[in-house]
Parts: structure tokens; C-alpha cells; sequence
């Protein structure tokens, strides 16, 4: 027998058709996508069961999280028209994703972080993968319009989800979701901070239906954090504060984005509160062993919400994404966890005493 070889060569060569791209884009890519749906049975069970859930485990990304997919097409066609540094604001996971591509495609990086605010896990990537990095004495809104305007010189090339072809990479996780599921899902929960990914989901999921590949479009219910919540309370924030720092942002650039997802889906946009958000954080990792970073747990948050008052109709599939790795950010993961290990004398004993025997 022969076996075929079948590789997954990343989301510009699985979805060509869909994105802009020809045969003259160079390709970077470090086949990002391809991220299993899991379902979570056992978390919906502890909200009293009723309907499915499946998971997009996104952390599973080369640089564990889907800002990936968004960045090999922004590297991919910034390598295009030639261009030698790239630059982004970033709360963490888009300068962890930069980093890498703009190596891979032998560019320059710099990325600016807002100080003291970004997970110890992002900060050892973009160091890692040789970004210039610069930590900014303001937040993630004050590095964007720094970036702005450096952007505006010619002189390198925005890779920040204002940039278009960040949010047309990011919409294959869509696709994806309907190619893993056979359909699309009835609701799709996700977080909201940018706003760049929740505007790429609707986009996706209104392309798969519009190419006729799916026979529904889902509701789009999107989360924000309670301290972070410009969309919610309908005006920029100054000082966005919430332990989900993936999604602290006060003034999302894809605002519009938003409100027409949730309009034109009939969907949601509503906001957790940080304690809501690392219940739910414990909650997965405890029911169905699936590891993520605060934000991502911000739509589970989300749902506990919505099943509790009765939103989420009986046999309902609904799809959720998580965002980000738990491993990103272990000061976090190692507070909310609540233990700590127990220190004890080599011995058998010592150990089944701690076991309770
Ligand atoms: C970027 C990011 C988000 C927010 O996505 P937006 O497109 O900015 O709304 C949420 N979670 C994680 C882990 C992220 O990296």
C-alpha cells in the first residue's frame, strides 16, 4: 500500500480562493490553522446540559494564538511590495505573531507593548523571535495611534488589524469551523477587544453561505470585559482595566465592525466581569481540560450567562473561540488556580499522606 502524503500547508494555500492572493504573493506561512474544534461536553453539563458546545482551540497556532492567520497574510503581502520593517501595537499576541512571520520572511519587527501590562509568555516571544520591542509608558489605544501615524510615513508597514488583509486572513477560522462541523453552528460566542476578529468571523461565515457551502449564518455573540466594554457602554474608555489583557482596549478600531455583526446576525454584544471571566477560565480547564488565556474565557463567561437566563434554545449548537493559550500567561493561570504544589520528603509515605492514604 502507498500512502499518500496529506500536509496542511496553512490557511493562504487551504483557502487561496477566498483570500486576496495570486500566484505572485510569496508565501509566509508556518502552516497556521488546521486548529481542532473540541467539543466540551462536560462544561455543558455543569450548566445543566441542553445544548452542544465545540471549542476552536485557537492557542494551538504556531504562536498560540489566531492572530496568525491574520499574519501570514500580512507579512505574505507586505513581502509582496517589498517592504522591509513591520510595526504593530499590541497587547501581546499580535507582536508574539509579527515576530515571528517578519522573521521567517527576513523582515525587521518592531512592536509596541503597553508597559507592564502584557502577559509574560507574549513578551518572551517577541523577545525571542528578535522583534525590536518597545514598551510604551501608556496603553494599548496610545501605542495604535503611535503606530498610526508612523504607518502614515511610507516608511513601514502596519500589520495591526487596521490593516485589511489582517482581518481577510483571520476569517478562515470561520471556514473552518463549518468545514470541521459539516454546517455552520446556530451561535458563535467569542471576545471581543479590537474588534478585528469578530468582524472576520462574520465575514467568513457570511462568505461560506453566500458560496453556498453552508446552509445557515449564525447569531454572533460578543463579549467584552466589564472594565474594558466601549462597545457596551457606547463610548471610549481612557483607562481600560480588566485581568483579560488580550482585550484591553478602550477604543476598538473595528468598532463598526462589531455593531454590524451583531445587527446584521441578530447577535449580541454584552460584558463580563473579571470575576465571571476567571470563574470560567477554572471552569474549562477543570470540566474538559482545555487550557486558555483570561480572554478567551471571556465568551464561556458569556455563555454560563447566557444558558443561565435561557438564551441558548434546546439542541442548539454553539461554537465558542479560544483565543489564546493558557501558557501565555502563567502569573495569572498560577493566581486562579488557587493551589500551590505540595512540598514534601522523597519518600512514599510522604507522598500518600498527601494522597490521603
Ligand atoms: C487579539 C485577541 C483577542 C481580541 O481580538 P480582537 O480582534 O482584538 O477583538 C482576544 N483574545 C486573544 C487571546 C487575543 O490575542
Amino acid at each position: 500500500m502507498q500512502l499518500t502524503p496529506k500536509r496542511w500547508n496553512g490557511v493562504i494555500e487551504h483557502y487561496a480562493r477566498f483570500l486576496p492572493v495570486t500566484d505572485a504573493t510569496p508565501v509566509i506561512s508556518l502552516s497556521e490553522g488546521n486548529t481542532p474544534l473540541i467539543r466540551a461536553d462536560n462544561f455543558v453539563a455543569a450548566l445543566g446540559g441542553g445544548f452542544e458546545l465545540w471549542l476552536k482551540y485557537e492557542g494551538l497556532n504556531p504562536t498560540c494564538s489566531f492572530k496568525d492567520r491574520g499574519m501570514t497574510l500580512a507579512v505574505s503581502k507586505a513581502a509582496e511590495r517589498g517592504a522591509k520593517v513591520v510595526i504593530c501595537a499590541s497587547t501581546g499576541n499580535t507582536s508574539a505573531s509579527a515576530a515571528a512571520y517578519a522573521a521567517r520572511a527576513k523582515m525587521k519587527c518592531v512592536v509596541l507593548i503597553p508597559e507592564g501590562k502584557i502577559a509574560l509568555g507574549k513578551l518572551a516571544q517577541a523577545l525571542m523571535y528578535g522583534a525590536v520591542t518597545v514598551s510604551i509608558r501608556g496603553n494599548f489605544d496610545a501605542a495604535l495611534r503611535i503606530v498610526r501615524e508612523l504607518g502614515e510615513t511610507g516608511l513601514v508597514e502596519v500589520v495591526n488589524s487596521i490593516n485589511p488583509v489582517r482581518i481577510e486572513g483571520q476569517k478562515t477560522a470561520a471556514f473552518e469551523i463549518c468545514d470541521q462541523l459539516g454546517r455552520a453552528p446556530d451561535f458563535h460566542f467569542l471576545p471581543v477587544g479590537n474588534a478585528g476578529n469578530i468582524t472576520a468571523y462574520w465575514r467568513g461565515f457570511k462568505e461560506y453561505h453566500a458560496a453556498g457551502l453552508t446552509d445557515r449564518r449564525p447569531r454572533i455573540f460578543g463579549f467584552q470585559a466589564a472594565g474594558a466594554a466601549p462597545i457596551v457602554d457606547g463610548h471610549p474608555i481612557t483607562h481600560p482595566c480588566t485581568v483579560a489583557s488580550a482585550i484591553n482596549i478602550g477604543h476598538p478600531a473595528s468598532w463598526a465592525g462589531a455593531t454590524n455583526a451583531c445587527a446584521e446576525s441578530d447577535g449580541f454584544i454584552g460584558k463580563v466581569t473579571d470575576e465571571e471571566i476567571l470563574t470560567a477560565y477554572k471552569m474549562i480547564a477543570r470540566t474538559d481540560g482545555i487550557f486558555v488565556e483570561p480572554a478567551s474565557a471571556t465568551p464561556l463567561a458569556g455563555l454560563i450567562r447566557c444558558a443561565r437566563e435561557g438564551r441558548i434554545p434546546t439542541g442548539s449548537i454553539v461554537t465558542a473561540i479560544m483565543t489564546g493559550h493558557g501558557l501565555k500567561d502563567p502569573d495569572t493561570a498560577i493566581r486562579t488556580a488557587g493551589a500551590e504544589p505540595f512540598v514534601v520528603d522523597a519518600t512514599r509515605e510522604a507522598v500518600m499522606q498527601v494522597m490521603g492514604l
